[in-house]
């Protein structure tokens, strides 16, 4: 057994994954990880969908290296630059013109939570409101602004304060299939007794990556869009996870025929596991002031070259997206049979999909047994009791049954 007793003596108990996974990783490609002895994992983590490219795409990797190279900015924070210019002239050609959409972006600083900040600052600002609803079940980050956003209680119980201005109400399928929650949050905005305040804006991803997988329906978005709308509050889809490709679609609003005004994204925006964070808005939006929002690593090169590099590669065309679908439907046909064989059900949408095990103790037990077959695999959900498969977009269809076949071994074994 390889010895971790330096992370036990110097790292913090905060972390939250690899508990039971004591090995030291050292190499990865593609959709491998390798430890410092030797042993081979395929991952259906992907860094919580940030490596939706996999590990050192040869594309992304040499892109980077070149840049480097010619001793380039390596941090521009505002700067105009070759990179920055490179990312948002492949952020307009491939992404936002061929889907005819119209947005100004914000490098909000490194991580998702920023980018989620910016975005409930911006609709307080364009609004003069502060209420944000937000749902049950969303997870929008770890800083004050986005964890009071974030529907699970024992996420905001580390702020040690209540934290304040957020309505959660129910998302989709929360009261089961026959409520229609969107009509109950309507109710509540149009019933002046009811204590709900007009918000400034309304906060949900439309499939809830940590808190369950649940996939809002196409509809139920549609409406929840209408309602913003109606009273006056801006919509802003957190696709931090569930973005970049990890639903079959570049933004996962996509299908769902809905234009956000404000739209979050980070995670696998660089490609390459380099911290990026990115907030889009309709352009009549842009109102900040200089100074409003920052934050010092908003302009890392070495991330907009990649993102760049990602962008012109896989989003080019529709072919990467359709082998995206295509997967997802193998993977949904295969976990559905998985999950009828022991009585579970299943969820989620595209290449985020998971299993209901009932409990955390059980899905541990699954994650575990995997662990030690080859496979690193994680849980999702407010009692951690789905098993949730977040493998690599550019994964193989041989690949892919390949860790389905050790996750289904683990729930037999169960
Ligand atoms: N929003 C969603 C939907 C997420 O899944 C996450 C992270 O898991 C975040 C926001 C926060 O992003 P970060 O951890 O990069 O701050």
């Amino acid at each position: 057994k390889p010895d971790t007793s330096i992370y036990e003596r110097r790292e913090s108990r905060v972390r939250s994954y690899c508990n039971a996974m004591p090995r030291q990783f050292n190499r990865a490609k593609g959709v491998w990880l390798e430890d410092n002895q030797g042993g081979r994992y395929l991952d259906f983590l992907a860094a919580c969908s940030s490596l939706n490219y996999g590990h050192n795409h040869p594309v992304l990797k040499q892109a980077l290296l070149n840049y480097i190279e010619q001793d380039s900015i390596t941090m521009g924070l505002d700067l105009f630059t070759d990179a920055k210019a490179a990312f948002l002239d492949a952020l307009e050609n491939c992404i936002l013109k061929p889907r005819k959409l119209d947005y100004k972006a914000m490098f909000t600083g490194p991580t998702g939570t920023n980018a989620v900040e910016a975005a409930l600052k911006l609709a307080r600002k364009i609004t003069g409101r502060r209420n944000v609803i937000a749902f049950t079940n969303g997870f929008h980050g770890m800083t004050l602004g986005a964890l009071a956003c974030t529907g699970n209680e024992g996420k905001r119980k580390g702020a040690g304060v209540s934290l304040p201005d957020v309505s959660h109400e129910a998302f989709d399928g929360y009261f089961g299939p026959d409520v229609d929650t969107a009509a109950l949050l309507e109710r509540r905005l149009e019933d002046s007794s009811s204590g709900l305040e007009a918000p400034a804006a309304i906060l949900v991803e439309t499939v809830q990556g940590e808190g369950g997988l649940n996939a809002a329906s196409f509809a139920w978005l549609r409406r929840i869009a209408e309602i913003a709308k109606r009273h006056g509050a801006l919509l802003i889809v957190d696709d931090i996870q569930a973005g970049c490709g990890r639903t079959g679609h570049f933004f996962s609003f996509e299908p769902a025929g809905i234009v956000p005004d404000i739209v979050t994204m980070a995670k696998s925006l660089s490609g390459y596991g380099l911290p990026m964070a990115l907030t889009l808005f309709r352009p009549e939006l842009d109102q900040w002031k200089p100074g409003e929002h920052n934050g010092t690593f908003r302009g890392n090169s070495h991330a907009f070259v990649t993102a760049a590099a990602a962008l012109r590669h896989f989003w080019k065309d529709d072919s990467f997206a359709s082998t995206v679908r295509a997967r997802g439907t193998q993977l949904q046909n295969r976990l559905e049979q998985m999950a009828q064989a022991h009585g579970f059900t299943t969820c989620g949408r595209g290449m985020m999909r998971g299993i209901n095990v009932g409990t955390g103790e059980l899905a541990d037990v699954i994650t575990s047994t995997c662990f030690r077959n080859g496979l690193i695999i994680e849980t999702s959900g407010a009692d951690s009791h789905i098993v949730k498969v977040l493998a690599p977009l550019i994964i193989t269809e041989n690949e892919l049954n390949q860790g389905l076949d050790i996750l289904e071994n683990a729930l037999n074994a169960a």
